[in-house]
């Protein structure tokens, strides 16, 4: 028989003798171990499944392997051992990981051309993952600062041993330690629309990095209408810059704004971003950046990952199982780095609460500052009104907080009642094969 799943989710009416079924389907089920049910209606009828005895095994020793290797910290860097290396991770393909090295352990091969500290650093190892790193499920994201080891300086090739905490992270694209935002608009074509923007500048202000708006294809507009722009903008609390990368207007000074610094650009489709990227990726001279698209297929099938579970990676689409968008930082000549893939197209606003929203606009942090030593009467205030808010009142963008207030306190209210009910409502039934 084939393995058949069965969800029953919250809606009770489908199923009118419910309990009934439920304990029957129970009792033809639960010595497969893999049913899992909650009958909030009869109490009496719950039984607490317990997890297998293997299943507990193995998060015995998933919380014993991570104390065995912790995350290490920045401050704290581990005394380097011969070929050993610490280093960012600049792409990740599959199971393999480019990593530009940013100090050295000595070598230990004799025959071995390369000194170590005079010569190692920016040298780019190809490296795999330590196979106990993948068991802790300690993912590494590219900008991440890791410990190399095992070190092939001739061959250029290593192992990830362990991974530095991180400062940031950002999930679309997946980078971590990324240190700069540059939300980018287009005035025209498509049009700047206010409410779009503010959604893209509070998901922006939630990451916790600077940001600076930029707003492109000025080579569109005439100055008055950007003059506008720059005057209301002032208003919400941002200094934009204009930009073309059609004339190249202000392209100088983003290259500025982004020297020494890890930078992903985030905005709405047809802005400019792809060309952007492009465009400060050409003023490059580094070789890296041409190569960089085929720089994993130069080294697959090395006769070196014979033996590093290359066979992860499906024959049918050449990627690796747990592969997720692919992301590159370039290195620019001003010792930063740009993600050469776009971020957010679409704000999610997950991580914002119905509290941290009011931190996302700069009017509100503004009107709170100003205020001091006087707040809003309740210390959870909301600024909806509230008797004493000293925030509520005559600002433009005022209304698109309420209405993200709105959209958050619906998803959180959403969020609790599906997380709530989760573990007390909703059946899961998996049945598998008993033949
Ligand atoms: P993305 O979706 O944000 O990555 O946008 P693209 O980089 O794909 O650009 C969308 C379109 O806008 C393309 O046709 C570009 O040639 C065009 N474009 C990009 N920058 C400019 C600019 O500064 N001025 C003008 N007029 N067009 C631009
Ligand atoms: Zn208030």
């Amino acid at each position: 028989m084939s393995i058949t799943a069965l969800s029953i989710l919250r809606n009770r009416s489908v199923l009118p003798n419910c309990n009934n079924f439920l304990r029957h389907v129970s009792s033809r089920t639960s010595r497969f171990g893999f049913v899992s049910i909650a009958a909030r209606q009869n109490p009496n009828s719950y039984r607490k499944q317990q997890p297998h005895k293997y299943l507990l095994r193995a998060k015995d020793t998933v919380r014993e392997l991570s104390s065995l290797s912790p995350l290490l910290s920045p401050e704290n860097g581990p005394v380097l051992m011969p070929n050993q290396a610490i280093g960012m991770v600049a792409a990740a393909q599959a199971n393999f990981m480019r990593v530009i090295v940013e100090s050295a352990g000595p070598s230990t091969a004799p025959e071995n051309p390369i000194e170590p500290e005079e010569q190692t650093v920016g040298v780019e190892l190809l490296c795999v993952v330590r196979a106990l790193l993948k068991k802790i499920k300690r993912r590494v994201l590219v900008g991440d600062k890791v410990l190399v080891g095992s070190i092939d300086w001739v061959d250029r090739r290593g192992m990830i041993e362990n991974v530095f905490q991180r400062n940031s992270e950002i999930l679309d694209p997946p980078v971590a330690n990324v240190d700069h935002l540059l939300v980018l608009f287009s005035i025209e074509q498509p049009k700047l629309e206010p409410f779009s923007l503010t959604r893209f500048l509070v998901e922006a202000e939630s990451v916790g990095v600077p940001l600076t708006l930029a707003l492109n294809k000025l080579d569109l507009v005439d100055e008055e209408i950007q003059l506008a722009w720059k005057a209301r903008l002032s208003e919400w609390g941002y200094e934009p810059l204009f930009c073309s990368v059609e004339s190249k207007h202000g392209l100088d000074s983003l290259e500025l704004i982004l020297r020494g610094q890890t930078t992903v650009i985030v905005g709405p489709s047809g802005v400019g971003k792809s060309s952007l990227i492009n465009a400060l990726r050409s003023n490059q001279r580094v070789p890296y950046a041409a190569e960089a698209d085929n720089w994993f297929e130069l080294v697959e099938g090395s006769k070196w990952f014979g033996d590093q579970r290359v066979g992860e990676v499906s024959a049918k689409s050449g990627r690796g199982k747990h592969t997720t968008r692919h992301v590159s930082l370039l290195p620019l000549s001003g010792e930063g780095y740009l993600a050469d893939t776009p971020g957010f197209n679409q704000p999610s606003l997950m991580k914002v609460t119905k509290k941290s929203l009011a931190q996302a606009f700069p009017e509100i942090r503004r009107r709170l500052n100003a205020s001091e030593p006087v707040k809003c009467s309740f210390s959870d205030c909301l600024h909806l009104g509230e008797q004493g808010c000293v925030v509520k009142g005559d600002w433009e963008r005022y209304p698109y907080y309420l209405q993200l207030l709105d959209e958050i306190k619906i998803r959180e209210e959403f969020q609790l009642r599906t997380l709530g009910t989760k573990r007390e409502g909703d059946v899961r039934i998996f049945q598998v094969q008993d033949g």
